[in-house]
């Protein structure tokens, strides 16, 4: 049956995957993107390799479902059977994303986790904590105006 599936039907496939996997995410990009922030995505670069980035801000964030980061929701509750199983990889992820938050801050990046199951309401909260540190980036750097003025 696979066999009948051309590459470009493939690859059609995958996308529609990945776009239902990364719909959360989505959802922050739109707000940031409607309300003028600049962000980037992926970085490779930065530990845990954050969804998104806003370099100015040297904020890095995270979203993470519930059921495989172990958040403490009903979402997150673990399944019944092969608890093991589930246990050590619900486990390998919370520790990896510990270990990425500690590396951030030391980094001097500050790290925010955006949970599924609070998407809008965190995502509220980090665009007004976004606008609220905007202005006093403006308003610490009085010079600015006045250079552009005079050249
Ligand atoms: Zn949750």
């Amino acid at each position: 049956v696979t066999d009948k599936v051309t590459p470009e039907e493939r690859s059609r496939m995958m996308r529609a995957v990945r776009r239902t996997d990364t719909k959360p995410e989505v959802f922050v990009r739109h707000a940031l993107h409607a309300n003028g922030f600049r962000f980037r995505l992926h970085r490779a670069d930065l530990p845990g390799k954050p969804d998104i980035v806003l370099p100015k801000f040297r904020m890095a964030i995270f979203i993470h479902g519930c059921f495989w980061h172990g958040h403490d929701c009903r979402r997150g509750k673990r399944p019944d059977t092969r608890k093991e199983f589930w246990n050590k990889k619900i486990d390998s992820n919370m520790e990896r994303d510990r270990r990425a938050c500690t590396a951030l801050t030391e980094f001097g990046w500050s790290a925010v986790t955006i949970w599924t199951c609070e998407l809008r309401e965190k995502t509220e909260h980090l665009i007004s904590d976004l606008r609220r540190r905007a202005i006093k980036q403006i308003s610490s750097s009085p010079g600015t105006r006045h250079r552009r003025r005079r050249v």
